[in-house]
């Protein structure tokens, strides 16, 4: 189970400090009454950022394991926040994702491209509506878009400060903003027409 680590380090400085050995977790999720064998259990890595990892616990009773994901991090996706939302950005104000793809990705296929963003689009967009959904007035008349956000925070970096923000909602909220896990009958992936965010730009079909 994955739960937040407010933490105001980007990717790398969260490496170069090892803030991971900053995180606490007192209680056990639980058993917030005590009564159980809650302990720390070690770190896992990361792939990307190099060196990262992040800190978890475990609780021998509930059978489960807690992972302290730092705000800088994607959750159920390598990298960080900051770098889904670079490309989700850009995603938004390229002419075509096409375009987009041709620029960037250039060690895999435009099809396997088109998919990787899309999908990054698709989750994040996904979370905004999400986000406009529970908090509600706020967020009203704001887009649901990465630009939009980003110009109603006045903020860089919109998905990390939702973080913050949502912090209340994140088991609701989407991968990779948010740690709700996946729970669809059949188990697959979103629905697609449910989640679309908005039409995709022109010459995107994949
Ligand atoms: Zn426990």
């Amino acid at each position: 189970m994955q739960l937040r680590f407010e933490c105001h380090l980007t990717g790398a400085d969260y490496v170069i400090q090892q803030a991971w050995l900053d995180a606490s977790l007192p209680r056990c999720p639980l058993h917030p009454q005590g009564g159980c064998h809650f302990a720390r259990h070690g770190t896992y890595a990361r792939v990307s950022p190099p060196g990262t990892r992040v800190a978890r616990w475990y609780c021998p009773e509930g059978h489960r394991t807690f992972s302290l994901l730092p705000d800088c991090l994607a959750a159920r996706l390598s990298g960080t926040l900051a770098e889904v939302e670079a490309v989700v950005s850009a995603a938004e104000q390229a002419p075509s994702l096409e375009a987009l793809c041709k620029q960037h990705r250039l060690d895999i296929e435009l099809p396997g491209a088109l998919r990787w963003v899309r999908r990054r689009v698709q989750d994040v967009h996904s979370a905004l509506h999400r986000i406009k959904g529970i908090l509600g007035e706020p967020f009203a008349l704001v887009e649901p878009t990465l630009t939009a956000f980003a110009d109603h925070l006045e903020v860089e970096q919109v998905l990390v400060a939702l973080r913050g923000i949502a912090a209340a909602w994140l088991d609701a909220l989407p991968k990779p903003l948010g740690f709700a896990p996946r729970r669809h009958p059949g188990g697959g992936a979103l629905p697609r027409v449910q989640h679309r965010a908005g039409p995709d730009p022109p010459g995107c079909q994949a």
